[in-house]
C-alpha cells in the first residue's frame, strides 16, 4: 500500500470536465488505488500538435498496491472505457492518463518509462504537479522540477480553470 504514484490527466474532446471526473471516479473504484491528492484543473494551449482544441489538464497523487505495470494497464483500460481512440500522435483525445512518477523508481521497459520522459518539458504537467508538491525532484537530476518549470517556454499557455476549492477562476496562471 505504500507506493506513491502521480498520474497526469489530459482531455480536449467532448465534455472535458466530465472526462476528468469520470476518469478519477474509475481510478478510485479500482481495487488497490486510493486517491490522496488532486491538483486544480488547468486550461492549456496544445503543444506539439497545435491544430486542436485546448486541453484540460490536472495531476493526482495516489497510493497503490499495484505494480507500475499493473497501474499502467488500469490507466490504458480506463482510457479505452471512456472511449479513447488512438489516431494522430499527440492529437485530440477524450482522456489521457500518464504515469509521471512511481515512488522514486526509474523504469525503462518497452511499454513503460517512469519518470515520464517528457514531463520536464511540459508546463501543463509541471504546473499541476508542483501545486501538489512544490519541492519535488527527480532522483537522477540536480535541478528541481520547479527549476524546469521556470525555464519552460510554454507556461503562458497554462491557466487555472477550476481551482481546487471549487471556484472557477480562469485566471492567468502566475507562478
Ligand atoms: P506522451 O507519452 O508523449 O504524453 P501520449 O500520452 O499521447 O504521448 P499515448 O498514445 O497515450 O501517448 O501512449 C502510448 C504508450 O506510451 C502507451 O501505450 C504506454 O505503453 C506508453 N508509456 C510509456 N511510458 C508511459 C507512462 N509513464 N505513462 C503512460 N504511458 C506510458
Ligand atoms: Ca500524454
Ligand atoms: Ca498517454
Amino acid at each position: 500500500m505504500n507506493n506513491l504514484a502521480y498520474i497526469a490527466l489530459g482531455t480536449n474532446m467532448g465534455d472535458r470536465y466530465k472526462n476528468l471526473v469520470d476518469a478519477i471516479h474509475l481510478l478510485k473504484e479500482e481495487t488497490g488505488i486510493f486517491l490522496v491528492k488532486s491538483s486544480s484543473i488547468y486550461d492549456t494551449v496544445p503543444v506539439g500538435y497545435t491544430e486542436q482544441d485546448d486541453f484540460l489538464n490536472m495531476v493526482i497523487m495516489v497510493r497503490t498496491t499495484l505494480t507500475p505495470h499493473d497501474l499502467l494497464e488500469v490507466c490504458l483500460r480506463i482510457e479505452k472505457e471512456l472511449g479513447r481512440k488512438r489516431e494522430i500522435k499527440w492529437g485530440p483525445r477524450i482522456i489521457d492518463l500518464d504515469i509521471l512518477l512511481y515512488n522514486q523508481e526509474n523504469i525503462e521497459a518497452e511499454n513503460l518509462i517512469v519518470p515520464h520522459p517528457r514531463m520536464q518539458e511540459r508546463a501543463f504537467v509541471l504546473a499541476p504537479l508542483l501545486e501538489i508538491d512544490s519541492s519535488i525532484k527527480l532522483s537522477n537530476q540536480k535541478k528541481s522540477l520547479k527549476d524546469y518549470f521556470n525555464m519552460n517556454a510554454d507556461k503562458e499557455g497554462v491557466r487555472i480553470w477550476k481551482q481546487k476549492n471549487g471556484e472557477d477562476v480562469f485566471a492567468l496562471f502566475e507562478n
